[in-house]
């Protein structure tokens, strides 16, 4: 166990919140948890008030971009139970991205204990209410004072809440981005680092004032493969057959993607994960074996694709509300909330501690 010092807010602030009319990444719950990294181990083990932090302008994640972060829901179920969704997976997602970004890995105690002790401690902002649930964003930034180019010797890691509403999407508009690229063989696009997103920006505002909702990114080289839709994953359902790019170096490895993966195989559709080409979509279009597209994440699980434009080309997908991706998108909700067996074991139990005892226990 680690030890965690409390410094509770004098009085929460979920009660001025209006849970039926909850915005996307507002409403930030009461507390964080906080961990340093002193160049040798993760220690100062503390859950504060949500608030601002005091930062050196010097801080090297500030200017270099050592910067890594997570994203991951709580959901409150018919039971009245509070369950995580395999948030182990996003414990060794980020591992892996700090060791691609020379940063500390994090010990899966640290990981798991900081998180259910912020979840325990801020219960109440798991709403009640369906569909909604408590977003979590554990991140992770280097804050070496000094300003040099090298790898930060102390790191802070961070996890902070914030409640969601129900995140209904209306099926989206993609541009086929064949200009700018979000990763290249070689680069970061497997790590889900600061840097990914902000260079992803300027392509997808030009998307956006053309009309479109967001860019589909093709590979480096030639703009031919498809890799990833915004931040989130692309699959094709063609008949039986639902194909999405194998993740690799420029492709990051989503837990909703893999999720689906496994749904979509018990459900009888045999899954190819493999390249997947910009005109073979096209030519499955043409010929009317293009059935569906969409992308999968975990703000929306699952999106649906209703039009896709490359160049002069067009394709027009109307939503089929009794399609594969409603229905795959359905059948994860339910797993994820506890209305479905959890066959698979995705969900990880947030067993209730005693705060009050664990505070007077440490003598806080
Ligand atoms: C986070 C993210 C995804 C989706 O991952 P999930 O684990 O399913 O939320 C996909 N692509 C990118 C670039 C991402 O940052």
């Amino acid at each position: 166990m680690i030890n965690i010092k409390y410094h509770k807010v004098p009085q929460s602030r979920v009660s001025d919140v209006d849970f039926n009319n909850l915005p996307f990444g507002k409403e930030f719950t009461d507390h964080m948890f906080i961990a340093e990294y002193d160049g040798e181990k993760w220690g100062n083990f503390k859950i504060q008030p949500y608030g601002p932090l005091l930062l050196s302008p010097s801080l090297s994640c500030m200017h270099y971009g050592q910067a890594i972060f997570e994203g991951m829901k709580v959901y409150r179920t018919h039971k009245d139970e509070v369950l995580a969704f395999r948030p182990l997976e996003n414990h060794q997602r980020m591992n892996a991205s700090a060791v691609r970004m020379c940063m500390p890995e994090l010990s899966e105690e640290v990981f798991m204990e900081g998180l259910q002790a912020l979840v325990n401690l801020d219960k109440e902002w798991v709403p009640h209410i369906e569909n909604t649930s408590l977003y979590l964003r554990p991140f992770m930034i280097a804050t070496d004072d000094f300003l040099g180019v090298s790898a930060s010797k102390t790191y802070m890691f961070i996890i902070y809440g914030c409640t969601v509403g129900p995140y209904y999407t209306k099926p989206i508009k993609v541009k086929v981005e064949t200009d700018y690229i979000r990763a290249c063989k070689g680069g970061v696009g497997e790590a889900k680092t600061a840097g990914n997103y902000a260079a992803a920006m300027y392509a997808t505002r030009i998307a956006i004032s053309e009309g479109f909702n967001a860019v589909l990114w093709t590979d480096a080289l030639e703009h031919k493969y498809v890799e990833e839709l915004g931040t989130s994953n692309i699959f094709a359902v063609s008949g039986n057959k639902i194909i999405t790019p194998e993740t690799k170096d420029t492709i990051l490895k989503g837990i909703t993607r893999m999720s689906i993966i496994t749904l979509a195989r018990t459900m009888g559709y045999e899954v190819e994960e493999r390249p997947l080409t910009v005109d073979e979509i096209f030519d499955k279009y043409a010929s009317g074996a293009l059935d569906e597209l969409f992308a999968t994440g975990t703000a929306a699980t699952v999106t649906s694709i209703c039009q896709l434009n490359h160049l002069n080309r067009e394709i027009l997908l109307p939503v089929k509300e009794d399609g594969v991706a409603v229905t795959l998108k359905n059948r994860l909700e339910n797993i994820k909330r506890g209305k479905a067996e959890d066959v698979f074991e995705w969900t990880f139990k947030i067993f209730p501690t005693n705060i009050e005892k664990v505070m007077s226990s440490e003598g806080v």
